[in-house]
């Protein structure tokens, strides 16, 4: 294995605390088994996830420092448009304070109550932003997505038959756009290939359907393609994602991913009038279309992530990093979702707590175990994340998958500390039997994960 060594050298250092096992004990006590309700400076190294968790370079810091608050006609929004421009292509550029709010502009201009939004999978805030126009998100992924054991180069992949039949079934004019997540964030983080993008472009095509990406992760899935892609190893980074964003016709981004900032986040497009109608909202809901709920030095840090993500040694190193834990855990037998993904590594909980139920949550079970034991602290995902209920009982239905998301911030952790984390969960999966189920004591009607609480059920 090649060690994914640090492109950087650190200048600024933030300290973290060590805590005793009796104080994360108590605060998980209190918090209800939540790890959203815990405070961050209890945690060690905090996995909970690589969203406005980056650390910006010395070179986004001075830009911060350029900051042209003007009102209207900030220098800063010109810099930063003329970037996204010339990596994704879209004429219009709006700015928004963060992803969820380009979905949110773009989904209440463009769907309508009855509507069909299909995706490979959508993410948990553009499911509800697509639900919330009483519209249907459709999942189209491959089905090799949900097998977390299949080794695939692009298990993000559209379903292309299964897309085609959805068109089918509904009907073109009731499906505003198609969207497609790069990297393929709730499905483990895969990349789709340019062949899945290109084809599923020609289909839209023949539909008259806009095809828009969810371009969160970009950079991370264009360096996949450089290194997966047959006839991609020789391309830059820049050009392939020149090459993928123009098979769409717009994307929504959260800056605070491949943007490599904190905040922010910003809607491309070449739809004109569309544009005019999702600039109208963002005057009502965020602000001046040369800002968008943002601070002219935001817009200035964005620009220059935005280049500094597409650099090569950064993503050789980030992409590395990532898949650097994965083979530690692999090796040593611990239960992971495979490939490793761009952003997170997933410790499969169902074998790695085979002795407890679905009904005793063993996601989040292991997720406790795991801040209790070592202050590291993670994410339960599926179950108490998208987990459905049974309208006719009431009850949460237990899905195929429970995962634990280990997402990895990017230039944050050095690679010792990825090293404590790997040596943390071996040595917890080796006391595995000793990890107890939970009780789901309360639940909010919608995205619940943030306010859920448990209780920790006795030995039996
Ligand atoms: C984070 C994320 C979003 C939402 O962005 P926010 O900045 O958190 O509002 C949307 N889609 C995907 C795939 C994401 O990872």
């Amino acid at each position: 294995m090649k060690f994914p060594s640090e492109p950087f050298k650190i200048k600024v250092v933030e300290p973290i605390k060590h805590t005793t096992r009796e104080e994360r004990e108590r605060l998980l006590c209190e918090s209800g088994y939540n790890l959203f309700h815990v405070p961050a400076d209890s945690v060690y190294v905090d996995l909970l996830t690589d969203s406005g968790t980056s650390a910006m370079s010395d070179n986004q810091w001075a830009g911060m420092m350029l900051g042209d608050e003007s009102y209207a006609g900030s220098k800063n929004f010109f810099h930063f448009e003329q970037v996204v421009r010339s990596i994704f292509g879209y004429r219009c550029v709006i700015p928004t304070h963060q992803g969820r709010m380009a979905e949110n502009l773009l989904f209440s201009t463009v769907v309508k109550p009855g509507m069909v939004v299909p995706n490979n999978i959508h993410f948990d805030t553009t499911r509800a932003n697509v639900e919330h126009q009483r519209a249907e998100a459709l999942d189209l992924v491959i089905k090799e997505a949900y097998d977390p054991q299949c080794e695939l180069p692009f298990k993000g992949n559209m379903d292309l038959a299964k897309l085609e039949a959805a068109i089918n079934r509904v009907g073109r004019e009731r499906i505003p756009l198609v969207l497609i997540t790069i990297t393929n964030n709730s499905g483990g983080g895969q990349p789709v290939s340019m062949d899945n993008i290109r084809q599923t472009r020609a289909l839209l095509t023949r539909y008259r359907i806009p095809l828009f990406f969810d371009a969160c992760r970009f950079a991370e899935n264009c360096y996949f393609i450089k290194e997966r892609e047959p006839g991609y190893a020789e391309t830059s980074v820049r050009d392939i994602a020149r090459e993928l964003f123009n098979y769409g016709d717009g994307c929504t981004m959260s800056a605070k991913k491949d943007g490599l900032v904190n905040i922010g986040g910003f809607l491309g497009l070449n739809n004109e009038q569309w544009a005019q109608d999702l600039t109208n909202m963002l005057i009502l809901v965020e602000g001046f279309p040369t800002y968008g709920g943002l601070a002219g030095r935001d817009l200035e840090a964005m620009a220059r992530g935005l280049e500094e993500v597409l650099h090569e040694d950064y993503l050789s190193f980030r992409i590395g990093q990532v898949r650097y834990l994965g083979e530690l855990l692999d090796a040593a037998g611990v239960p992971i979702v495979k490939p490793v993904g761009g952003h997170a590594v997933y410790l499969n909980a169902k074998a790695f707590l085979s002795h407890l139920p679905p009904a005793e949550f063993p996601a989040q079970a292991l997720a406790v175990a795991l801040y209790r034991d070592y202050g590291i602290r993670g994410v339960e995902m599926v179950t108490v994340m998208f987990g459905k209920k049974d309208p006719a009982s009431g009850r949460t239905i237990h899905p195929e998958l429970e995962l634990v998301r280990l997402a990895i911030p990017r230039r944050v952790y050095t690679n010792m500390q990825i090293t404590y984390v790997a040596e943390s969960i071996i040595e917890l999966y080796r006391q595995r039997e000793t990890i107890r189920g939970l009780r789901m004591t309360y639940e909010a009607p919608v995205l619940r994960h943030f306010t859920a609480r448990f209780e920790e059920l006795r030995k039996s």
